[in-house]
């Protein structure tokens, strides 16, 4: 059983051709991440790291994606355009085979939350602070059909019905279901 629901996905698209290695993407992501916000600034906790090997001509901006408790067993070399990039460059994952996206004094683990903020920023702050136009921000609706499983439903039901009594939840119910 599914329901439809429209969901808002946001991206940020990486002009690798852009980026000069500046980082001031790394410098704000930490600062408006700190605590206080725009506290301090300190790139180990930014949700975004630049892989750079300026002799290679490298810069890769990457930010930080889902926690992973292992690290993979299969990897991949990327080459695009001569440049050969090292095999964990383009993962987004905080997981136990380097530092990047780890909080340096606890460990745990950093994720990009698109700078989620009250009122909501225009843009993500590190693709404001991009003056290179390397970040370009994106999003879109998507409609995906979200699982309701049975037994959550009965679950919250039961639990209303046990705090309001039987004939509330129904009358309330009868109520929804008439304005349609
Ligand atoms: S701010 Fe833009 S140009 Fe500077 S390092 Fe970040 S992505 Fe690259
Ligand atoms: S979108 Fe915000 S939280 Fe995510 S990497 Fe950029 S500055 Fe950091």
């Amino acid at each position: 059983m599914g329901v439809l629901k429209k969901k808002k996905v946001k991206v940020i698209k990486i002009d690798l051709e852009k980026c000069n290695g500046c980082r001031a993407c790394e410098v704000i992501c930490s600062s408006f991440h700190a605590v206080p916000k725009y506290g301090s600034n300190n790139p180990a906790r930014s949700r975004i790291r630049l892989i750079r090997d300026p002799l290679k001509d490298i810069f890769l901006p990457v930010y930080a994606g889902e926690y992973t408790a292992a690290q993979c067993m299969g990897r991949d070399k990327y080459i695009i355009q001569g440049k050969e990039y090292g095999e964990c460059d383009f993962c987004r994952a905080s997981c136990p085979s380097r530092d990047a996206f780890k909080e340096p004094d606890s460990g745990l683990p950093l994720k990009c939350d698109m700078c989620e903020d009250d009122p909501p920023q225009e843009e993500p702050l590190c693709v404001q602070w991009c003056l290179n136009k390397a970040l370009i921000y994106e999003e879109r609706e998507e409609e995906v059909e979200e699982e309701v499983r049975p037994d959550e439903v009965e679950a919250g039901l039961k639990s209303l019905v046990d705090k309001y009594g039987l004939g509330k939840v129904v009358d309330t119910v009868v109520r929804l279901s008439s304005k349609g």
